[in-house]
C-alpha cells in the first residue's frame, strides 16, 4: 500500500477556467488525474471549487491534443519537426518584416496562458520584432471597464478583493452573470445575503440566479445602463445626498460633472430605460443609506457601442457616493479568463509595457531599451480589431497568435475568418487544432498549465503559482518555451532557464511588481499587486490617494450612446453570454466527460410571451439570422427572458455555428471592443418541436 500511496503526487494549480482564481491540489497518477481537492489554505476559495474547477480537467489527456507542429501544405496539414517548422517561422517572419516592415505583423497573445509568457510574448514582439502590434482577450471583455477606471481612479483593475465583497452592506451587479460565470465568488454574495443580511441589487436584462435572490431586480431597455447610472448621480445631488466630505477632499472635476447631469432627469431615465422612477428612487435611496457599497459589472456593460463610457458612470456613482478605498466598497470589473488580468497586466497591450506603463513615455522605454539592449518603437500599436481591419487594408500580413481562438470568438466570425483567408502567413499555437487553427501556415503543439509552471492573476490582482503535473503531452512545449526558441532563432540571446526568472526581470522593470518573486509565491502564497519592493501588497486600492499625480479621483462627464440598430426586419434583441458548466467557444470543457456529459447542447432561451405569439414550443428547432450571418439552434421556453429578448450561450459546441456568426463589427469607440451584445435577429421556426 505505502508503494502505491507513493506513485500518487499532490501537486497545487490555480484554476485554468475563470477569473476567480481558484487554487486547489490535483492528485495525479503517471497521466491520471484521480481527484481535485481544493484545500483550506488556498486563498480565494478555501475547500470550495465550481464544477468547471472539479470536473473539467479532461481535456488535458484527449486525444484530440497537439503533439506535433504541423505544416500546411497546400490544403493539407503536415507532420513536422521542430526544427523545420521553427526555420519556416522565423524565415518567413523575418521576410515579411523586411519587406514590409516591422508593423506588417501582428501578435495575438494568451489569457489563458500565464503571466510570463505573456511577458515574454510582448518582449518577443517589442525587442526582437519592432513593433508594440500586440494584444489579449481583454478586447472582448474588461478593456473598457480599465479604460473607465484609468480615466476616473487611476487603475483598471478591481479595487478590492474577493473576500471584502462579503462585507459591503451593498452589493450593485449590473450586467454580469456570476452564479454562472464566476461561480465561487458568486457563493461568497449569496452567503453574505442570506446569512448577514447584505443587500443585493441585480440590473441586468436575464433573470439570472442572483436576480432571482436580489432584494432589488432591475430589468432596463438594452443598452441604457449609463442613463439609469448617471440619473442616480444627480438624483442623489438634486436630494443633496452626495458624500461632500469625500467630493471635497479626495475628488476633482466635481462642477463640472454635476452640469453634465442635467438632462438626466428620473422622467428622461424612466423613459429611456423603462425602469420606473419608483424604482430609481429606491436604488438611490438603497446606495446612499448603505455604508459601504460595492458595484460588481461585466460583460453586459461593457460591450456596448458605449462601454467604456457607462463602466465610467459607475465609477462617477461609486465616488459621487464615497464609496472607494475601504473595505467592503469599490469597483469590480468582473475578469472573465483565469489570467485575462494577468495578460494585461504584463504587457500584451498596444499601447502599453508591463504595469501599465506608457510605450509612449520616453524614459520609461529608456529603461527597457536599457534592459534589453533594443531600440523600442514609440508609437502604440494595432489592437486585436484593427488587425482584422489592416489584413483587409492591405498593411497587416502575417499573424502570431498562441492560445485564442480568434476566428469564433471575435465578433463577426465571417469577416474575421475572410480576414484570415488574406494573410500571407499566419502562426497559432495552441493545445487543440482550433477554429483558428484551420486558417494557420504552420501550427505549434503547446502545453496547457498542468504540463508547466507559472503564475496566473486573478480578477482581484492576485498572483497565484501553479506547478507542473504532468509531462508535456507528445512533443508539445510550454509556451514561454516556444517563445523563447524562436526568439532566439531570430538573433535574440535569451537564456531563461524557469519562469521564475522571467518574473524575476518582469519585477525589476515594472514598478508595480516590484516585490514579486517566486519565493514570495511559494506554495499556496499569493500577492496582490502593486508590491513594493519589500513585499508589502495592496489588497485595497486609493484608501488614502488615488493613481494620479495629485492623488485625487477624477469625476468625467459621460453622454449616453444609444446601442446600434440591425434594422427593422431584425426584430428581436439576442444577449448572449456564459453557462455555469462550460467555457467560452468550449475548446476545453466539451473535451471533459464529466461536463459534457451533464450539458451535451446549448439553447436560445425564448421568453413565453414570445413563443406563445409564435406559436413555439420547448426544443423546437430555429434558425436566427442577423445583418452579418446564420446560427441553427434548439428553443428552452422560460421567463429568464422577457418580451422580444433571446438569449444564447456563447459556447460553440461543437459543430455549431458560434453566436458570433451573428454579431457585428462595430465597437465601442474608445477601445474598439466589440458590440456583442447589440445584436438584432429574425427567427424563423425550423421543426416547431
Ligand atoms: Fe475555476 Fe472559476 Fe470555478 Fe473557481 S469559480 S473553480 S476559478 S471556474
Amino acid at each position: 500500500a505505502a508503494m502505491r500511496q507513493s506513485r500518487i503526487k499532490r501537486t497545487k494549480t490555480v484554476c485554468t477556467y475563470c477569473g476567480v482564481g481558484c487554487s486547489f491540489e490535483i492528485w495525479s497518477k503517471d497521466r491520471e488525474i484521480l481527484k481535485v481537492e481544493p484545500q483550506v489554505e488556498a486563498p480565494v476559495n478555501g475547500i470550495s471549487t465550481c464544477v468547471k474547477g472539479k470536473w473539467g480537467w479532461d481535456f488535458v489527456n484527449s486525444s484530440d491534443r497537439l503533439s506535433k507542429p504541423l505544416i500546411r501544405k497546400g490544403e493539407k496539414f503536415v507532420e513536422a519537426t521542430w526544427e523545420e517548422a521553427l526555420e519556416v517561422i522565423s524565415r518567413k517572419l523575418k521576410e515579411i518584416s523586411q519587406t514590409f516592415g516591422p508593423d506588417s505583423i501582428g501578435y495575438v497573445a494568451s489569457s489563458k496562458c500565464s503571466n510570463e509568457e505573456n511577458y515574454l510574448f510582448q518582449k518577443f514582439a517589442r525587442a526582437v520584432m519592432n513593433t508594440n502590434n500586440v494584444d489579449n482577450c481583454s478586447r472582448y471583455c474588461q478593456t473598457p471597464a480599465s479604460t473607465g477606471l484609468m480615466r476616473t481612479v487611476g487603475i483598471g483593475a478591481d479595487s478590492g478583493t474577493i473576500r471584502d465583497i462579503a462585507r459591503a452592506d451593498l452589493v450593485l451587479v449590473v450586467g454580469a452573470n456570476p452564479a454562472e460565470s464566476h461561480p465561487v465568488l458568486a457563493t461568497r454574495i449569496k452567503r453574505a445575503h442570506k446569512l448577514h443580511g447584505q443587500k443585493l441589487v441585480v440590473v441586468d436584462l436575464r433573470l439570472n440566479e442572483l436576480a432571482e435572490r436580489a432584494d432589488l431586480y432591475l430589468h432596463p431597455k438594452p443598452g441604457t445602463d449609463l442613463i439609469w447610472l448617471n440619473a442616480i448621480s444627480k438624483y442623489l445631488f438634486d436630494q443633496g445626498l452626495e458624500d461632500k466630505k469625500f467630493l471635497k477632499d479626495r475628488v476633482n472635476g466635481v462642477e463640472e460633472y454635476k452640469q453634465s447631469l442635467e438632462k438626466y432627469t428620473l422622467e428622461y431615465a424612466a423613459e429611456k430605460t423603462g425602469i420606473t422612477q419608483e424604482e430609481l428612487v429606491k436604488l438611490a435611496t438603497m446606495i446612499h443609506e448603505a455604508q459601504r457599497v460595492c458595484i460588481l459589472w461585466a460583460m453586459g456593460v461593457t460591450q456596448h457601442l458605449g462601454g467604456t463610457d457607462t463602466s465610467t458612470a459607475i465609477s462617477n456613482l461609486l465616488l459621487v457616493t464615497g464609496n472607494y478605498g475601504r473595505p467592503g466598497t469599490g469597483a469590480y470589473p468582473l475578469r472573465g479568463h483565469n489570467n485575462v488580468q494577468g495578460a494585461s497586466d504584463f504587457g500584451t497591450m498596444p499601447a502599453w509595457f508591463p504595469g501599465y506603463e506608457p510605450v509612449q513615455d520616453a524614459k520609461v522605454r529608456a529603461r527597457y531599451e536599457q534592459a534589453w539592449g533594443v531600440t523600442l518603437p514609440e508609437k502604440p500599436g494595432l489592437n486585436n480589431h484593427q488587425m482584422v481591419e489592416a489584413i483587409f487594408n492591405g498593411k497587416l500580413k502575417a499573424m502570431y497568435l498562441f492560445g485564442e481562438d480568434m476566428a469564433i470568438v471575435d465578433s463577426n466570425s465571417n469577416y474575421v475568418q475572410a480576414a484570415f483567408e488574406k494573410l500571407d502567413f499566419f502562426v497559432v499555437q495552441d493545445i487543440f487544432f482550433t477554429k483558428t487553427a484551420q486558417f494557420a501556415d504552420v501550427v505549434l503543439p503547446a502545453a496547457p498549465s498542468l504540463e508547466k509552471e507559472g503564475t496566473f492573476t486573478n480578477t482581484e490582482k492576485r498572483i497565484q503559482r501553479f506547478y507542473q503535473v504532468f509531462e508535456p503531452f507528445g512533443e508539445s512545449k510550454p509556451d514561454w518555451v516556444i517563445i523563447q526558441e524562436l526568439a532566439n532563432r531570430m538573433g535574440a540571446d535569451w537564456s531563461y532557464s524557469h519562469p521564475s526568472e522571467i518574473m524575476a526581470e518582469a519585477a525589476s522593470l515594472a514598478p508595480i511588481f516590484a516585490g514579486i518573486s517566486y519565493e514570495r509565491l511559494e506554495g499556496w502564497n499569493s500577492q496582490i499587486w502593486p508590491v513594493s519592493k519589500d513585499g508589502q501588497e495592496t489588497p485595497i486600492l486609493y484608501t488614502e490617494r488615488f493613481a494620479f499625480p495629485d492623488g485625487k479621483a477624477r469625476l468625467v462627464p459621460v453622454e449616453w450612446t444609444a446601442p446600434f440598430e440591425s434594422g427593422e426586419e431584425f426584430d428581436l434583441h439576442l444577449n448572449n453570454g456564459r453557462l455555469l458548466e462550460h467555457f467560452h467557444e468550449g475548446n476545453m470543457t466539451y473535451r471533459s466527460a464529466g461536463i459534457t456529459h451533464k450539458v451535451p447542447n446549448p439553447w436560445l432561451e425564448v421568453s413565453p410571451q414570445l413563443a406563445q405569439e409564435r406559436g413555439i414550443k420547448d426544443g423546437a428547432l430555429v434558425r436566427l439570422t442577423s445583418p452579418y450571418g446564420k446560427v441553427k439552434v434548439r428553443v428552452l421556453v422560460t421567463d429568464n427572458v422577457k418580451g422580444k429578448e433571446l438569449y444564447l450561450t456563447m459556447n460553440s459546441f461543437k459543430d455549431m455555428e458560434a453566436v458570433n456568426r451573428l454579431t457585428s463589427s462595430y465597437h465601442d469607440r474608445i477601445t474598439h471592443t466589440p458590440n456583442y451584445k447589440e445584436i438584432g435577429v429574425k427567427m424563423e421556426v425550423l421543426e416547431p418541436e
